[in-house]
């Protein structure tokens, strides 16, 4: 979508800071970490979020699960880490592109606020 911001950063329309990537899956540092550690992982292509994911789409989103384990092995988070996704308005979700954080680095909560 031509003006989604991280379909732009998926383009390389607008700079961030890597630590992933392949033809179908980036993570970047989070602009705003709630976490010492705080990365998002996107699909590419444009997914609204996850309501949106279906059987025609839904291999990438298990691709992002295997990148999340694989960033978790390498960065050494041995205490755990927390993978969220926000869907709408009322849950959080301030950009309409599908993608998931994941913190680590501190205790977290449950239930979630
Ligand atoms: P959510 O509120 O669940 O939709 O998450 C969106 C996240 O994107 C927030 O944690 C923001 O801090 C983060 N964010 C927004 N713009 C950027 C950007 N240009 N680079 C990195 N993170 C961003």
């Amino acid at each position: 979508m031509s003006d989604c911001i991280f379909c732009k950063i998926a383009a390389g329309e607008i700079p961030s800071n890597k630590v992933y990537e392949d033809e179908t899956v980036l993570a970047f540092y989070d602009l705003a970490p709630q976490a010492p550690t705080h990365i998002l992982l996107i699909p590419k292509t444009h997914i609204s979020g996850a309501s949106e994911i279906t059987a025609d789409n839904s291999a990438v989103v298990a691709h992002i699960f295997e990148v999340a384990a694989q960033i978790a092995a390498e960065k050494g988070f041995s205490d755990g880490f927390r993978v969220v996704t926000n869907n709408g308005a009322s849950a959080g979700q301030s950009v309409p592109h599908l993608h998931f954080h994941l913190l680590a680095g501190r205790e977290f909560g449950w239930p979630p606020g």
